[in-house]
């Protein structure tokens, strides 16, 4: 446990996160000031912060303020790069991020999950595998409850926690007894110099585990396996492409889990998630609770029991002989390729959305394959057309509302219309589940009868 008692801390970032952990560091006896960029008027309800006594530092960042601080403790959103927070770091003052506070806080152990894509269903099958092992379990991270709330509720058996590479920049002993990195594809190029720079983030998740600690990596993923190379922990692998001689695999529709000699098998047919991405979330979350002793077959119902995410291959509504699927959480160009992968042609893809520097050229090959109508909205619609328009019939629309009305228009019965943007929802939306919620909405409030 840290001594934070009479310290001075500036908490940066006034969301959920920046709260949670201004009302940590007060209970702590620490003296906290909550720093943000935006004004007052921007955040919203300020009055629980008051009540803390926790004084603000908002419309910017004082540089004295974090030049004098005994610590600065950074909500996942907030980049290292912002000058003050920088500064601070270059005179010496420890600069931690939200995770690293609340693990240091946590007893229970922790099962982190980290990748480019599958982490948040990977996270709630793995929730789901501990809960219904009865054990008192913690789900959240960068998806739902932040870590640090966990610390301030305490009285957990298991802690299941979803990291982003933001997150990982800002750790420094935080060390998870199961670290899992599911697969490393291109992502966040906006934030990141190169591709190194992310890989090496990702990589921070290993960086404290010792032979105490078990590392849960993908055999199929050259750049994941290349990211844990110094990595201290045992190494568990699951694989979507065959059987392994130890650890978990995938031959001919079954889940293949080897371990001491004993094999168990289980058929995919029998979870509610689909696609072969969803079966290599399901082969990690399930190693920890088997590692830990959970029944295999416990295991496996708990898995085939959950549903699957809102705004991840969401069938919104089948109109005319046409399946409309809101795949908003498709934000980076690695996860489109899954989804279109899972659908028949002809798909009418609606994508677009704020730029993050990814290689759309990788959907080449499917979009030439599946997509007869390319659908582009936001600020990445240029980049896009430039790579893609000429494979497939494309155009661009203003808004989300008038691509879901083009659409209609241009799908024959019998396609699919899937909204899987490959890029952030920012540049329209304040987040990904808006944009979802705005094509729900769009597409149920189609009339049945086409208006001519
Ligand atoms: P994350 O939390 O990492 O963004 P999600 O579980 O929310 O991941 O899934 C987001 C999207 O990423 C899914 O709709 C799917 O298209 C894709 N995806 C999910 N799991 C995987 C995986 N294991 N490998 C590649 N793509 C995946």
């Amino acid at each position: 446990r840290r001594e934070y008692s009479g310290k001075q801390i500036v908490v940066v970032g006034a969301g959920r996160t920046g709260l949670a952990l201004s009302a940590y560091f007060r209970e702590r006896g620490a003296a906290v000031t909550l720093s943000d960029s935006r004004s007052a008027e921007r955040i919203g309800d300020l009055e629980p912060l008051r009540r803390l006594g926790v004084a603000l530092d908002l419309g910017g960042h004082s540089e004295t303020l974090f030049s004098s601080a005994d610590l600065v403790a950074i909500s996942p959103g907030v980049p290292l790069s912002v000058p003050a927070v920088a500064a601070a770091a270059e005179r010496g003052i420890p600069v931690l991020g939200e995770i690293e506070v609340a693990w240091a806080e946590l007893e229970a152990p922790l099962a982190a999950i980290t990748g480019t894509n599958g982490k948040s269903t990977t996270t709630s099958v793995m929730g789901e595998i501990f809960q219904g092992w009865g054990k008192k379990t913690f789900v959240g991270g960068n998806l739902g409850t932040p870590l640090i709330e966990a610390a301030v509720q305490g009285d957990w058996q298991w802690l299941v926690a979803e990291l982003s590479s933001f997150q990982l920049e800002a750790i420094r002993d935080f060390r998870p007894r199961y670290a899992l990195l599911l697969n490393i594809t291109e992502d966040h190029l906006d934030r990141y110099p190169d591709m190194a720079a992310y890989v090496a983030a990702k990589a921070r998740i290993f960086e404290n585990q010792t032979e105490a600690d078990v590392a849960v990596l993908n055999a199929e993923d050259a750049l994941a396996l290349e990211a844990a190379a110094g990595c201290r922990a045992r190494r568990v692998l699951f694989s979507s492409d065959k059987a392994l001689p130890e650890g978990m695999g995938y031959e001919a529709g079954e889940i293949v889990w080897r371990w001491q000699g004993r094999e168990w098998r289980f058929a995919v047919s029998q979870l509610k998630l689909k696609g072969l991405h969803n079966v290599e979330n399901v082969m990690a979350a399930m190693i920890p609770p088997l590692l830990e002793g959970c029944p295999p077959e416990l295991a496996w119902r708990a898995a085939c029991g959950f549903g699957g995410l809102a705004h991840r291959m969401v069938p919104v509504r089948t109109l005319e002989g046409v399946t409309w699927y809101n795949d908003s959480k498709g934000t980076n160009v690695g996860s489109v390729v899954k989804s279109l992968a899972g659908l028949s042609a002809p798909v009418t893809l609606i994508a677009g959305g704020k730029d993050k520097g990814g290689d759309y050229g990788a959907l080449a090959e499917l979009v030439r394959e599946k997509v007869a109508h390319l659908v582009l909205i936001g600020q990445a619609a240029e980049r896009i057309a430039s790579v893609l328009g000429g494979l497939t019939h494309t155009l661009r629309c203003a808004s989300l509302q008038e691509a879901v009305l083009k659409a209609r228009e241009l799908t024959p019965p019998g396609g699919a219309v899937l909204l899987s943007p490959g890029c952030s929802s920012f540049d329209m939306f304040t987040s990904f589940e808006e944009r979802g919620e705005v094509f729900t909405r769009a597409v149920l409030a189609l009339s049945e009868q086409k208006v001519v």
